[in-house]
């Protein structure tokens, strides 16, 4: 037939939360995907969206209309506030209401590729080595050549900070798009510090180069979203063009209600540039999905900008970070009294969701075959998925196949 379809390739994360569905056994540790879960393991509902939903499901001025093409704008706008800064004139960023920060990735990459001044439009952009799978696989599909700048030393299990500064200086050519992630590196957990973003910063200002923020743990790495939009608003500070994708779904728990916004803000913005910038971006949003989804936009809108609910939200999150910081100390603390060869410290320095504890990939094959712990075979592993219950069978597990 005219129609040939061979079958796609798994995608890793998704088939191993598949396999742990299918695991009968009774110790099964799901270390795979990146969504908070509780103390008990189980997925949780952060009680002030629960609390919003319930003020909604009473508002009888609440329909079930389309939103306008661009999206919900006062939910756009207060994320806006919420990364740049509440002083920031949102009059003067692009932004558009998006499918989470999945969607959001989609619009400024296709943005890029069709409207930088460079000419044609940006070819190249480069990403961490690692970084999110999905990357590749967004970048690719909207015609960008992915090239990738050092980011983690694996042998000394930290940043390769010369790697990274030297690649963006000498290889890239000017104007390039550079992602970075904004805080909590997925999935290295690995952040540069204060002092080596401002070097980071001074060679974005040498080159022109386009910062593609990826901003998917706001709140996540320390508890207080101000200091995890540190870089974002050091970036515009020194007048830095760039991008920031915006995800709602581990801060706000809204994961499949896919809610989140672009921001685009150029150094020299105007109200003008910026209607542009989001007119564009609704004429492709049309084309593909036509309006984003509401809900999730009218719950954060809310929190957003309701102080008492705002308040509660902020302690939500601390809730949150803090758990998955004590499981981060939990696990180290267990490794280190087991005496388990090799040094741990990297999993308490690393931040956010995510930890990259540095095993090979045979071992974390054995972990998930035999001990039926499901982890990336990167040796990533969710840490929200650690729990009082679990991480001292995860930790001597963790024992068995560095020292079997
Ligand atoms: N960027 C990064 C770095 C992520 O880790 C994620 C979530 N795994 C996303 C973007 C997008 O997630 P979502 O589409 O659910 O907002």
């Amino acid at each position: 037939s005219t129609l040939q379809v061979a079958k796609a390739k798994p995608d890793p994360i998704f088939a191993l939360a598949a396999r742990y569905q299918a695991d009968p056994h009774p110790k099964k540790t799901d270390l795979g995907i990146g969504a908070y879960r509780s103390n008990e393991g189980k997925p949780w509902v952060l009680p002030v969206v629960h609390e919003v939903e319930k003020l909604m499901a009473n508002d009888p001025t609440l329909t079930h209309e389309y939103s306008p093409l661009a999206g919900n704008k006062d939910f756009y706008e207060a994320g806006a506030r919420l990364i740049f800064g509440n002083d920031i004139d949102v009059k003067k960023v692009g932004s558009i209401q998006t499918l989470s920060g999945t969607g959001a990735n989609h619009m400024g990459a296709l943005l890029l590729r069709h409207y930088t001044p460079f000419g044609k439009g940006a070819k190249t952009i480069w990403v961490p080595t690692p970084t999110w799978g999905n990357h590749y696989q967004i970048f690719q599909t909207v015609g960008f050549e992915v090239k990738a700048y050092p980011y983690w030393d694996g042998e000394n299990k930290k940043l390769d900070f010369e790697g990274l500064l030297d690649t963006l200086k000498n290889k890239t050519a000017d104007g390039d798009t550079i992602v970075l992630h904004a805080c909590a590196h997925n999935p290295t957990g690995m952040d540069p510090t204060k002092e080596q973003w401002e070097q980071i910063a001074e060679v974005f200002k040498q080159k022109e180069l386009f910062a593609f923020f990826d901003s998917a743990y706001q709140g996540f790495a320390s508890g207080d979203v101000d200091r995890d939009a540190w870089a974002v608003r050091y970036f515009v500070e020194k007048g830095i063009d760039l991008l920031v994708c915006q995800s709602f779904s581990k801060n706000m728990g809204l994961y499949g209600e896919r809610c989140g916004a672009l921001h685009v803000l150029l150094h020299d913005s105007t109200p003008e540039v910026a209607e542009n910038i989001t007119s564009q971006l609704a004429y492709q949003t049309r084309g593909e999905v036509s309006t984003t989804p509401a809900f999730g936009s009218r719950i954060a809108q809310k929190i957003l900008t309701t102080p008492e609910l705002y308040k509660q939200w902020d302690s939500e999150i601390k809730l949150m970070s803090s758990r998955i910081i004590e499981m981060r100390k939990a696990l180290r603390g267990k490794l280190e009294e087991l005496k388990t060869p090799g040094t741990w410290n990297h999993i308490t320095e690393q931040i956010g969701m995510f930890s990259f504890i540095g095993l090979p990939e045979a071992s974390c094959k054995r972990l998930t075959d035999e001990f039926h712990i499901y982890l990336l075979p990167n040796s990533r592993i969710s840490v929200a998925g650690l729990n009082t219950s679990n991480v001292e069978y995860v930790a001597e597990c963790i024992h068995k196949v560095v020292t079997e």
